[in-house]
């Protein structure tokens, strides 16, 4: 058990403490003076689903105060890009091309009638599971973010309802929006990747994801409130975008988009519109602050300066893109030219401590020194960038007024030593292993990897079971249909050891 975990077990997990509940720390992360600011051996102090105080020592009346020890106690993190389903990136990295490996659809598996590869119980399961990753590192909010390769077409309402109530019995910070499509990118030919397009069924899903939102905005307290996710760029008409931009800004909403983030989407997106993504929409007027848009791994500086200009953030994912040795060229660019950017974690394990770690190796490299990126700015991006890309300021930051949303890091860990500075040493460290317990709107939502109803154990062996259904649907959605066994190869020739020879 952590030391979080020790002192926190006069609480209830799942539950809002009664009363106010001062958490002693040896380090805080207070927000004062328009920045985070650090503070030693000194207090939180929350009370129902707010944060009253944060200094030294409280001198008011509390019902309980709580010595956490050797702790970081931060804002939780704002994910914009959270992964949400059971991560399939991991059958695309070593593996390619994505056409010849199932991630494009063949001609022949749209042409018998795409289906869903999980059951809608499998679907729910999957979402809660994966909100509890969330929150076990450290994550407090989160904008759900799935694959459609796998679905029939788009998410539908009815999951994105399961969600809602996952979330709300979890204890998660949520925006919700089933993401919907006009369009999917087809392989016809070995290599040859055509975009087809049903702008009927596109708006069907606007008009559900719609419906949707009006009837969700402020469920659970709050803790869910509804956001626009049209799918990627390249599936997305014109029509589209701008129905949903125009929701978007008689309701306030948050519209997320991925663009700027693949070669496919380049190149599909040059064919069907003769220039890039973000230049295409600015075009339309389609480009505002309320616009979160993952990747921008392949924006051009002419992109980027149009995000700046319009108040586009950047939901920026390191890890998923280091992996395929991509990066954002460059964090330091971006923030020069005044861009917002938070982060997303995207993929498993869905770590923001480590895509922290990840993003700051990356930020520095890109610039070729450390003045690439400084460590605050990849903490800022993590906790305050994501809060302001949803305009809200109680979010994100811990002073008086804003939600307790509150991380707690074990910095005692054996892996931590030696340290000089607890900001520093979490991220250096890169794992959301040490969190040790996580507070969302004032309830405990989760304490030493335990979350409120959920066996982690049992639930684990149940993602592995589905993904094994998946992989056995692989063949007949996967080009010429090949047998599941050649799709992907192990790292290393399996084979036997002389040992094993000679007793054979
Ligand atoms: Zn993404």
């Amino acid at each position: 058990m952590t030391d979080a975990a020790r002192t926190l077990h006069t609480l209830t997990l799942g539950q809002r403490p009664v009363g106010r509940t001062a958490l002693r720390a040896r380090w805080i992360v207070g927000h004062a003076q328009g920045g985070h600011r650090l503070l030693e051996n000194a207090e939180v102090v929350i009370e129902g689903q707010r944060v009253l105080y944060v200094g030294p020592a409280f001198p008011g009346e509390v019902a309980r105060r709580i010595d956490l020890g050797e702790v970081l106690v931060s804002p939780g993190f704002v994910d914009l890009d959270a992964l949400s389903d059971i991560d399939t990136t991991l059958l695309t990295v070593d593996y390619g091309p994505g056409w010849a490996k199932g991630r494009v659809w063949p001609q022949s598996y749209l042409d018998r009638g795409p289906y869903e590869m999980y059951a809608p119980e499998e679907l729910d399961f999957q979402k809660r599971f994966a909100f509890a990753q969330l929150l076990r590192n450290g994550i407090t909010t989160a904008l759900p973010i799935a694959s459609l390769f796998y679905r029939a077409w788009g998410e539908t309402v009815a999951e994105f309802e399961a969600a809602a109530a996952a979330a709300g019995e979890l204890g998660l910070r949520v925006w919700l929006g089933p993401a919907y499509r006009s369009g999917g990118i087809v392989c016809t030919a070995p290599g040859k990747l055509e975009p087809q397009f049903d702008e009927a069924r596109g708006m069907q899903g606007l008009d559900d994801a719609l419906a949707f939102a009006d009837r969700i905005a402020g469920s659970f307290d709050g803790l869910v409130q509804p956001m626009l996710a049209p799918d990627r760029v390249e599936t997305c008409t014109l029509p589209l975008l701008r129905r949903t931009m125009a929701a978007s800004a008689e309701r306030g909403l948050p519209v997320r988009l991925h663009m700027a983030q693949g070669r496919m989407e380049r190149k599909t997106v040059e064919a069907l519109h003769g220039t890039t993504a973000p230049r295409w929409l600015a075009a339309n007027g389609l480009l505002n602050d309320r616009l979160i848009a993952p990747h921008a791994v392949e924006a051009t500086p002419e992109d980027l300066q149009l995000y700046a200009d319009h108040g586009v953030t950047i939901a920026h994912c390191p890890l998923v893109y280091a992996r395929d040795g991509e990066m954002l060229r460059s964090f330091r660019k971006c923030r020069d030219l005044g861009i917002r950017i938070g982060m997303g974690t995207d993929t498993a394990p869905p770590d923001m401590v480590l895509n922290m770690a990840v993003g700051l190796m990356m930020g520095r490299a890109a610039e070729g020194g450390a003045a690439g990126l400084s460590t605050a700015e990849i903490f800022d991006a993590a906790t305050i960038g994501g809060a302001d890309a949803l305009g809200r300021p109680d979010l994100g930051r811990l002073a008086p007024g804003s939600l307790a949303d509150i991380a707690i890091f074990d910095l005692s860990d054996p892996g931590f030593a030696p340290t000089i500075d607890p900001i520093q040493t979490l991220v250096f460290g890169a794992t959301g292993r040490v969190t040790g317990a996580v507070f969302v709107d004032g309830r405990l939502s989760m304490c030493d990897g335990k979350v409120a109803g959920m066996d982690i154990d049992a639930a684990r062996r149940q993602v592995q079971r589905q993904f094994e259904g998946l992989l056995a649907k692989y063949p007949d959605r996967t080009w010429g249909h090949p047998a599941l066994d050649t799709l992907f190869p192990p790292t290393y020739p399996p084979g036997l050891m002389e040992s094993d020879m000679e007793s054979a």
